[in-house]
């Protein structure tokens, strides 16, 4: 089953006709339900249009989802310092 998609203006992914955001589709097939408004679908591997369901993560909340970035952020610069103390 193929629908056509085209790129928002924030580079991602809708269908053409409806307008509705492929990667928030994707989740409401992967949980079986509608999202709620305020839930946040969160691309793993920050690839936009990458709307593969591992790649698809659900945030019950806006907050929740910027949680994650900031986390994973952190993550990243102690990395880098690991590695450069070495
Ligand atoms: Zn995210």
């Amino acid at each position: 089953m193929t629908r056509k998609t085209f790129r928002d203006a924030q580079g991602y992914l809708r269908f053409i006709g409806s307008r509705k955001l492929v990667h928030r589709w994707k989740a409401e097939k992967k949980l079986g339900r509608r999202l709620q408004s305020g839930e946040v679908v969160h691309h793993q591997n920050k690839i936009k249009t990458d709307n593969r369901y591992g790649n698809l993560q659900v945030f019950n909340s806006r907050k929740a989802h910027q949680a994650h970035h900031i986390k994973k952020a952190w993550e990243r610069t102690r990395r880098k310092r690991t590695l450069k103390g070495k």
